[in-house]
Formats: C-alpha cells, structure tokens, sequence
C-alpha cells in the first residue's frame, strides 16, 4: 500500500512517520518550497507527546522543549482564577510540552527525511486536484511559485493533512466555501525575558474580547536563566478581519497594544514585553463547521483539514498528531483501506467534532468569562466568585471531551502497530478498497 500524504505541517509529518512504523509506504507533498515554520510557540499535551514518545522522539523533545509544570488562568487585573498541575505532575504517564514550532517541525521532517527517506517528501508540491479510479488515487500537482504542472502521482490512499485551507477538503465539500470566523484575531509574538513564575508555567489572562496566552518554550534559554516567551493576545468582535488567514502575516502592535498598555503584573510585565517584540503576527480565529464524513473512497482528511478549531485549550497540533497515529493504525490492520479509513473516522471524528464546538463556547477558558461576569472589578477570594468545584469539572469535562484525561490516557492500549501486523508481513494487506 502507498499513500500520498498532503501536506508537510505537524499533521502531515506525523502522518509519515506513523505510517512508516506501521510498515506503510509513504511520500509527503508539501506546497512551499522549502519545509520551515515561524518561530513561535505550540503547546503538546500528554496525548500527543505520548504518541511522539511512542514514534522514537522522546530525547529530541526533551532537549529543545519547555516540560510544562503548571496552567493557571487569571483575570485581567492578574489575580488568579484557577491554577493546575499539568503533564507528569498531574498525573498523567507522559509530560506536556511547550516548543518552539519551528524546533518541532525540525524534529519531525529530520526523523521522517531519515525514515521514508529525504527523496519521499516533495517540497513546493501544491496539490490542485484528485482522481479516484482504477483501484488508486491519482494526485496532480503544480509548482506554486511558477503554476508549472508536475508530474502526478499514483497511490493508494491520498490523505489531506493540508490545514485550514485544505484542497482536498475543498474537492470533497465543493459548496463549503471560507472558514467560519469567530470575528476575533489573534496577534502573536516572541521575546526573551526574565523567567516569569516558575519558569514552566503557562498563563491566560482576561476574558473572551481582551485576552492573552503566554508560555516560556526554550529549554535552551531556560537552561542559561532565561526564558524564550511566546505570546498571544485576543481581542473581540470590532476588530474582525476580512483577509483570509495566512499565519504569517506581520501586523503592527498599534492594532492591539492600547487594551493591553496596563497589564504589568507583580508577577510578569506584560505590556513592556509587548512593547519590547520586534515582529508581530496577526491571524484570525476561523475554524469550520464539523463534517459528517472524512473519508471518500480512498481520500481521507487528517488535522486541520478534517477539523480546524478555535485556539482554545492549546489542541489543535496535539490532536493532529494523535490523528495520524489512529489513521496508521487503522489501515495497517483493517482488512481493506475503505475499513482503516471507516474505522479512523469511527474513532475520531465524534471526538473531534466535539471539541470544534466545546471551543466555539469558549472550552475551559469559559472560567475567565464567569469571573470577569461575576466580579467585574476582581476579587479577593475566588471561591466567593466560582466555588472551586465547579471550577475543576470545567477543567476535567474539556479533557474528557477531547480525549485526553489522564485516567483514559494512561489506560489507553499504544496505537503501536505490534511488528506481526505491520502492514506488509499481513497475507491479507490487499490494498483493495
Ligand atoms: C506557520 C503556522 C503557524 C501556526 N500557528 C498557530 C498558532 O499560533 N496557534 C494555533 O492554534 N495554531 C497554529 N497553527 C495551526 C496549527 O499548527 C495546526 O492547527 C496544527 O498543527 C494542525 O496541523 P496540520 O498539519 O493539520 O495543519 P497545518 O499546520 O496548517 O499544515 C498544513 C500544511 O499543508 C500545506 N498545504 C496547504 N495546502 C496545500 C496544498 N494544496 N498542497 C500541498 N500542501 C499544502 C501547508 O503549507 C502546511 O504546511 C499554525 C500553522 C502554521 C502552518
């Protein structure tokens, strides 16, 4: 069996070496020309760095990432909401990690060029169309800089891990048109600083209209007493878009900086930290409505093309990658293709629809909204505002619903494909649909 795996992002590359280990052939088409990403921040949560841990790369991880110890949510006037363990120290087998993308990005294509070998990943491939005939998938590609026609590419599985924008999404669901926006942008930057908190803590402050994440990602930096911190800052409804996302467009921090200009806390200044970044990214918060179906045929969507989601509760990377581990699973011990990609959707796409409109509610952040609802002008003690219960079953139910609480994941059997069912020592691996 072969299979076209589009797009060379977090999704896609995860895809390959999934694939690789499940004993699947597999070449990765990717649109830009050279497979790099913007040094800013993302979040890996237990699930997905158990599957990574699982895929060989525990050492690389550890060596460039920040083991997150601890999330805590405050409001804008920097008092605290609700604080938790995360990772190891909450019980969970496996740690949480914050990283830099680019770092994760170079993790991955490095083990993927050295696994399926560099000549299987072809960059400034741009998919533009699919067939589906003949017992095979044919893929037609062009060369985004110039519009030259490549040469196709016959597989038998083609699976769309190609982001928001997704072509192969678009040639499934022609009528489905533009992402669905929140009316809310994102604005994001890096900076080294002096550690805030422990130096591994990950915070939210405000509400849904003013808010802003900030996280250290640089195990490097922290090991010199410094912190590499990655910031994002949100804001409400005025200031929607109407240019399509791209997550690399600079942006100047007069669009944003006048709601944040007070917010120096005891604990971290951030208005200085703002003030201090040199480039500044802007992205609107778009996601899609979730679909009935991935999988046609012998095309499947992964990741952001199957489900993207409002950026709440840092998933969006994480459940890529636990994606491509269930889809490599499935096709390498299903008995036809068309029952591996039935049998991943089964898996996963309830799941992840859930999570598309628990983040649309605002998903465990809502705890900033009810105390900024509840005491406008801050509080003294929290428990007066939101009993604490209530507050830890709004942190326990958003695992739940995105499948990753630690009682579930650490009793969940590895999606390791045992090496007697890896795809080609099977004598009923087909290939057939
Ligand atoms: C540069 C960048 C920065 C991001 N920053 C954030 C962030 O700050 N916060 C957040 O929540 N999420 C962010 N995301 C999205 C987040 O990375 C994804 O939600 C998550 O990693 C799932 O990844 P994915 O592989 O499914 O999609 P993506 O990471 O979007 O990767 C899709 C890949 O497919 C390629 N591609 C697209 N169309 C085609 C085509 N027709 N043919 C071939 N290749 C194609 C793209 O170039 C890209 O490399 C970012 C994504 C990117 C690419």
């Amino acid at each position: 069996m072969k299979v076209l795996v589009i797009g060379g992002g977090i999704g896609g590359l995860t895809t390959a070496l999934s694939l690789h280990a499940a004993g699947i052939e597999v070449a990765v088409f990717e649109q830009v020309p050279r497979i790099e990403a913007l040094g800013v921040g993302i979040n890996l949560q237990p699930n997905a760095v158990r599957e990574l841990i699982e895929l060989g790369l525990s050492d690389d991880l550890k060596a460039v990432a920040i083991e997150t110890s601890t999330l805590t949510y405050y409001n804008r006037f920097g008092q605290p909401i609700w604080s938790e363990p995360r990772g190891l120290a909450a019980g969970y087998a496996w740690p949480q990690y914050s990283i830099d993308r680019g770092d994760l990005n170079m993790i991955l294509l490095t083990a993927a060029a050295s696994r399926i070998g560099a000549h299987n990943i072809h960059a400034g491939h741009k998919l533009v169309a699919f067939k589906q005939a003949d017992g095979g998938v044919v893929a037609q590609f062009v060369d985004r800089a110039t519009g030259r026609t490549l040469p196709s590419q016959r597989g038998d599985v083609l699976v769309g891990a190609d982001g928001i924008h997704s072509a192969v999404r678009a040639q499934l669901y022609p009528d489905e048109g533009a992402p669905v926006s929140s009316g809310r942008i994102q604005w994001r930057g890096v900076i080294e600083a002096e550690p805030f908190l422990d130096g591994r803590t990950h915070v939210t402050i405000g509400s849904r209209d003013s808010r802003a994440v900030i996280y250290p990602m640089s195990e490097a930096a922290r090991r010199q007493g410094r912190s590499l911190i990655n910031w994002v800052t949100v804001l409400g409804r005025q200031m929607a878009s109407d240019q399509p996302g791209t997550w690399d467009r600079t942006a100047s921090k007069d669009r944003f900086f006048a709601r944040f200009k007070d917010w120096n806390f005891d604990w971290i200044p951030f208005a200085d930290l703002i003030a201090r970044t040199k480039e500044i990214f802007e992205y609107p918060k778009d996601d899609r409505n979730p679909l009935p179906r991935w999988s046609v045929g012998r095309v499947t969507l992964l990741g952001d093309a199957a489900h993207p989601m409002r950026p709440i509760g840092s998933q969006a990377g994480s459940q890529a990658v636990v994606d491509a581990r269930v889809l490599a699973l499935a096709l390498a011990t299903a008995p036809t293709i068309a029952d591996g990609l039935k049998a991943y959707e089964r898996e996963r796409l309830p799941l992840m629809n859930n999570v598309i409109l628990r983040n649309r509610e605002f998903g465990p952040s809502i705890i900033m909204d009810m105390a900024q609802e509840r005491a406008p002008s801050g509080f003294t003690d929290i428990e007066e505002v939101i009993p604490r219960r209530e507050l830890e079953e709004i942190a326990h139910s958003f695992k739940v619903t995105a499948g990753f609480d630690p009682e579930t994941l650490n009793k969940r059997a590895s999606y390791d494909v045992p090496p007697y069912l890896r795809y080609g020592g099977r004598s009923h691996a087909s290939g057939n649909p």
